[in-house]
């Protein structure tokens, strides 16, 4: 089910509230995404302690390290677990206590325009392909619903501070993954754009082909099908089909194979055209441009 942001909290996901946050102050929305690393006692995944730590009530005798910081006031916005579980402490519209004196172009206070989210983890290994994946899901929908414009890591805005979220969180396979969930989201839409212009053309039919039609092996199945056919009947329940798994989409040039079977349509046929054109292009950008 996909996530959804109401009154500043994911709903569906497991909310503990911390008692460390105030308000934004009214001339700074949100701009940022802070990430960060944490595990607790270090390097040990999957206790309590991290939420405890968040909402005030790690027990010092726990553990030695927890005696230096059970006294500290501090949240974020969000944790993602080693198992991929996302917990909300803050709601987004309030101010989480994560990023501590920090500076980001040039503005200080991050905890001011920022969203803090904490990854379980360490600076010496490697995060779990499920938190990446969880991580991509939440930016999509924080850059969704607000103007994030940057994505940075706390050591990045408090550098003499802060080393998380460390060398092994892997920045390039982050926005790798940022850019397929907007690659998806451009190509869903060009798709509905295409099927739009087909029924405003009378081209979308109510039934399909026989079915010997799909057992063509010519490309576009060129022997069986009109183009318009094969667009709605094969190639946008097979791109469906790719963008629900979340798999990789492949690169296509339809438009040259349209030009010319569209040259003795007698309908205006040039939006279409030019909507598949487009399509072409989204399937080739590898990166998406911001
Ligand atoms: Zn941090």
């Amino acid at each position: 089910m996909p996530l959804k942001i109401v009154d500043g909290w994911i709903k569906n996901i497991k909310q503990i509230k911390s008692p460390y946050y105030n308000d934004r102050p009214e001339d700074q929305p949100i701009s940022l995404l802070v990430i960060h690393n944490i595990s607790l006692p270090p390097k040990q995944y999957g206790g309590p302690y991290v939420e405890q730590l968040f909402t005030g009530k790690l027990d010092p005798n726990a553990h030695p390290y927890f005696a230096e910081i059970y006294q500290l006031q501090v949240s974020s916005h969000l944790f993602i677990r080693r198992d991929g579980e996302i917990i909300q402490f803050v709601p987004f519209d309030k101010r989480a206590w994560h990023a501590g004196k920090s500076i980001f172009a040039g503005k200080e206070n991050c905890n001011d325009f920022s969203i803090g989210i904490e990854i379980e983890g360490c600076d010496t290994e490697n995060f779990t392909e499920i938190q990446y994946q969880q991580l991509a899901i939440v930016t999509k929908l924080l850059q969704q619903t607000y103007l994030i414009k940057h994505i940075t890591g706390h050591s990045d805005i408090a550098p003499t501070r802060k080393t998380d979220p460390g060398p092994y969180f892997d920045w390039q396979y982050y926005r790798s993954l940022i850019n397929h969930h907007k690659q998806i989201d451009l190509m869903t839409t060009q798709l509905r754009l295409i099927r739009d212009e087909l029924q405003r053309l009378t081209l979308w039919q109510p039934s399909p082909p026989v079915a010997e039609a799909f057992l063509s092996e010519q490309p576009f199945a060129l022997d069986t099908m009109q183009p318009y056919e094969w667009l709605q009947w094969i190639f946008i329940p097979r791109m469906q089909a790719l963008i629900d798994a979340n798999a990789e989409l492949p690169k296509f040039a339809l438009h040259p194979y349209f030009e010319e079977a569209f040259k003795q349509q007698e309908i205006d046929v040039n939006d279409l055209l030019a909507l598949i054109k487009q399509l072409d292009e989204l399937s080739t950008n590898q990166r998406v441009s911001d």
